[in-house]
Order: structure tokens, then C-alpha cells, then sequence
């Protein structure tokens, strides 16, 4: 077995590894670093909770110990498609580099320029960015990225649903071309490939998982539901109920609508519970991972695009409210459990609207996820007393719609978003959001407003500004998790069915 010792790591890099507490690398680790240090360029696919990371972090680290950096001249770039994970990159920078006096830039949006300034003017050996910040720096003239000798691309297939594709080629060419390329994906497809054959020369390619492979130590189970969504929500509450080894879970909602609906029900039933979505602002999404992190919340509902390569390590449990629309989400959601050889479960709730998405994701990952107790056809008779049927039909056809012209094809999914604004990050998250999953149900007009949480107001993960009427209406909405009246509900106000005397 390969050690730390052998991959060719300076001695400050390994005493802070081991400091860390780890001692084997992981087979990304092993396959990437060797080649890394020589400045090769490098084409790994692996999924975050592999080790990624520091597989690229700390031979950057080795390299970095020769030379200084200039101002506004910076040695490295990373770039990172949510501010989350750049700020994840900085930790590793941090607890890698203990050993070193690299200064170290996080140029994320949301964050002061001047500050951001102040740190370029000193010179930063690692600057690591989400893409728009970065070309705001460029374009106010404050960056020369011609200093550039190592250029990371991370998760670039997450780049590629957000629509960073073409801010990542304006940056590429600011960047010399004798640079050396670490280019990281969780999956491979043919876009990504061609992305790779553009930035890449001569890559060492290191595949260390397939990418539709969930990890062995998870336990995955289906749960049958009918589907309306207090339905859906009360199956949700037994099942973390019975769960005697539940120590923290995130809950995957498709919408994140659906996210701010989960949150407030699991709340009010008295769960320690927080949200993640594109929605909140980043000071509100880093005290809310914080929380979830120190175990302050144990369970965290999240939609696929802010929870998206986020090292939490240690979720004993991941729950997928909906079933994934895209086959990939769901390995990327069953990955947030079971990470580092840990054991861990994953429930999927399970409607008979899904059964197609069911069966995408049982091809993809090549093997037929068991049910907990029965399948959809061992489904008890839905509760008559919460639903009249009236206006069902309808409402689930347009649904079933939706959905079919979403799924209809992994590849036609997730056109890449024009990040038309730059300056803002969380815009093209958020509309990665809407792009992915607005399509499965038609938006009500409840679900434009602004909603309120009523729980932890340190990190509010809805704003706060909602109004009286809004309070009416959700307290009538969710007074009991029950169906949403639709038009006037069960009552028909008499003057309607006065049968009207046409003149003709
Ligand atoms: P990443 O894939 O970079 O998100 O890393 C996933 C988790 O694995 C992080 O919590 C790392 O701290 C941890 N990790 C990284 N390298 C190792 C290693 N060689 N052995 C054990 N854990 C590691």
C-alpha cells in the first residue's frame, strides 16, 4: 500500500498531513499527486468525499515552497462553482498548509472587494475563486493572471450546469499557456471531454470511481408514498423516527420551494432542523452549514444545487424527499452519506408519479435499490378525509407533463445558464435551481412570495419581510400539513351554483 512518505510530498506538507490524522492517501490521492508534482497536467474524475481535495492541494502546497508572489500577480489559481466549496478549498489550504506562510486569497462573491483588494496588493501565492468574482477583479483592472503557474478547474461538470463554461474559457486565456492544468469532474460526459481536450495537454488521467457508482457502505432503501405532499412529508417523520442511529441528515428536496415548505412543516413538528437553497443570502448559508456542521441542527433540508459537493463529513443519513429528476443527482445526494468508508443509509420516498425517474437511476447505478416495507403497490388506500380528488386529475397530468419533458433525457437536461451577471454567484445558482426542477409542477401563485421561517434567526433561511397576508394564507396552508385549497376549495359559495338564465 502506498503511503503519504512515497508520493514525492515536501516534508512540511507531510508533517501537516499527518497532523491531520491520515495516513494513506486514497486513490485519488495516490494517482494524482506523483504526476502533479512532476507538472503534469491532470485529468481526474472523481467525486467529492474521495479525497479530491487534497489531491491537488497538496502537491500545489510542495511546488508553491519555491518562489514568491507579486502583487496582484497571483502563483495559482483554483477555480470552484460555489462559494461553499471554494471556502472549502481555503480550510484545506489552511489545515494542509499550517506549515507554510503562503498567502492564501478567497475571492468569493458576497464579500467586500476592498478586503479582496487588500490581499491581492500583498500577493497571493493560492487564489481561489468562483469564476464571476475572479473576471470582476480582472475587469476592474486590479488582477494581472499572467503570474499564473498552476490553473485548477474543479468539478467541472458542475461548472457546466451552472453555465460558467464560457467565463472559465475568458479566464483560461488570461492565463499563459505553459501553465500546468488540474482539471477535476465527478463525471465524465462527452461536453466535459471536450472541455478537458481544450485545457488539457498530455493529461494523467485518473478515473478512481465509476461515476455512476454509489459508495458500498451505504444502505438504500425505497419507501413507498402516495403523493401529495403532507403525505410524502408524514412518511418522512415516521421514517426519521424510527431511525434508532440517526445522528444528523440532509434531506433532498427537488424544488426549493419545496425546501422552504419541508423546512417550516419539520420545524413546526419540533425537529432540529435547518434549510440550504439558492434563495439564501451567504451569510445565511454559511451559519446554516456551520449549525448543521457543530450539530446544532441535526437535520439539514437542502435542494441538489446548494448542497452540491459539500464535505460534511460524517451525515449518518441522507433522505430524498422527491425522487431525483436526474439520475446523477441521486448518486451525487447518496455520496453526502457513507463518505470515507463509513457506514451509512439513504430512504427515497417513493410516489407512482416517479416509477420512470425509479428506474433511470436503478439502470444508471446498475443495481435494484430494495424496498423498506412494500412497494407502491403494497400502498394502503390514500387518506379520503385530506383529499376530495377534486381538481387531482388535473393537477397531476400537468405534473406528469412537466416532469416528462424534463426527463425525457439526461443530456437534454440543464442547458448551461448564461451567467449574464458575473457579479453575482448565487444568481446562476439560483437559476440552476428554477432551470432543473421549475418544470415539474406549475408554480402557484403562493409560491412567488417571500416566506418566513419563525426558527433560528441567526440563520433565517427565508426572508424575513413577508406580509400579513402571506402569514393568513400560510397559516391556513399549513395549519395542518394538509392539501392546499385549490380555487375555493370544498366550499362553493352558493351564488355559483345558481343555475343562470341565459337569453338567447
Ligand atoms: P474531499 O473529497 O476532498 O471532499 O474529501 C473528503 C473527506 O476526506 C474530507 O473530510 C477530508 O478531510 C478527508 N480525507 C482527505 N484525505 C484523506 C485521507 N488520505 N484519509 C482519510 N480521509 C481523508
Amino acid at each position: 500500500m502506498t503511503t503519504f512518505a512515497e508520493l514525492g510530498l515536501s516534508q512540511k506538507v507531510l508533517s501537516a498531513v499527518t497532523d491531520a490524522g491520515y495516513s494513506t492517501p486514497t486513490p485519488i490521492q495516490a494517482g494524482a499527486i506523483p504526476p502533479a508534482l512532476q507538472r503534469r497536467d491532470i485529468c481526474g474524475i472523481a467525486q467529492t468525499g474521495t479525497g479530491k481535495t487534497a489531491s491537488f492541494v497538496l502537491p500545489m502546497l510542495t511546488l508553491l515552497e519555491k518562489g514568491r508572489a507579486r502583487a496582484r500577480m497571483p502563483r495559482t489559481l483554483i477555480l470552484e462553482p460555489t462559494r461553499e466549496l471554494a471556502a472549502q478549498v481555503a480550510e484545506n489550504f489552511d489545515k494542509y498548509g499550517k506549515n507554510h506562510k503562503l498567502n492564501v486569497a478567497l475571492l468569493i462573491g458576497g464579500v467586500s472587494f476592498d478586503e479582496q483588494d487588500r490581499k491581492l496588493e500583498r500577493g497571493a501565492d493560492v487564489l481561489i475563486c468562483t469564476p464571476g468574482r475572479l473576471l470582476d477583479h480582472c475587469e476592474r483592472g486590479k488582477l494581472l493572471m499572467t503570474g499564473v503557474e498552476i490553473l485548477v478547474i474543479d468539478e467541472a461538470d458542475r461548472m457546466l450546469d451552472m453555465g460558467f463554461i464560457p467565463d472559465i474559457e475568458r479566464i483560461a486565456k488570461m492565463i499563459p499557456f505553459t501553465r500546468q492544468t488540474l482539471f477535476f469532474s465527478a463525471t465524465m460526459p462527452p461536453e466535459i471531454q471536450k472541455l478537458a481536450d481544450r485545457f488539457l495537454q498530455n493529461p494523467e488521467r485518473i478515473e478512481v470511481a465509476k461515476p455512476s457508482s454509489t459508495a458500498k457502505t451505504v444502505t438504500q432503501r425505497l419507501v413507498a408514498s402516495h403523493s401529495k405532499d403532507y403525505e410524502k412529508r408524514a412518511v418522512l417523520r415516521e421514517l426519521i423516527k424510527a431511525q434508532d442511529d440517526l445522528k444528523n441528515a440532509i434531506i433532498f428536496c427537488n424544488r426549493k420551494k419545496d425546501v422552504a415548505d419541508l423546512f417550516r412543516s419539520l420545524d413546526r413538528h419540533g425537529f432540529s432542523v435547518g434549510a440550504l437553497h439558492g434563495d439564501m443570502d451567504q451569510r445565511s448559508r454559511t451559519t446554516m452549514l456551520a449549525n448543521f456542521k457543530d450539530n446544532k441542527i441535526t437535520l439539514l433540508v437542502a435542494s441538489d444545487v446548494a448542497a452540491r459537493g459539500l464535505d460534511i463529513p460524517d451525515v449518518s443519513h441522507v433522505f430524498n424527499f422527491d425522487v431525483p429528476i436526474h439520475a446523477e443527482d441521486y448518486v451525487h445526494r447518496i455520496g453526502r452519506t457513507g463518505r470515507a468508508g463509513r457506514s451509512g443509509a439513504a430512504f427515497t420516498i417513493v410516489t407512482k408519479s416517479d416509477t420512470k425517474y425509479l428506474d433511470a437511476i436503478e439502470k444508471l447505478i446498475n443495481e435494484k435499490i430494495e424496498w423498506l416495507n412494500g412497494d407502491l403497490s403494497a400502498l394502503p388506500a390514500p387518506m379520503e378525509s385530506h383529499d376530495t380528488g377534486r381538481g387531482r386529475k388535473g393537477r397531476d397530468e400537468t405534473k406528469e407533463r412537466g416532469r416528462g419533458r424534463r426527463g425525457a433525457s439526461s443530456r437534454e437536461r440543464a442547458e448551461p445558464v448564461e451567467a449574464k451577471n458575473p457579479e453575482v454567484q448565487i444568481e446562476a445558482e439560483k437559476a440552476v435551481e428554477e432551470q432543473r426542477v421549475e418544470n415539474v409542477r406549475p408554480e402557484r401563485k403562493s409560491d412567488r412570495k417571500p416566506q418566513n421561517n419563525g426558527g433560528n434567526r441567526s440563520a433565517r433561511p427565508y426572508p424575513a419581510n413577508d406580509d400579513a397576508r402571506d402569514r393568513r394564507s400560510r397559516h391556513h396552508r399549513d395549519h395542518d400539513d394538509g392539501p392546499t385549497p385549490v380555487g375555493f376549495g370544498d366550499d362553493i359559495p352558493a351564488f355559483m351554483l345558481i343555475v343562470a338564465n341565459a337569453r338567447t
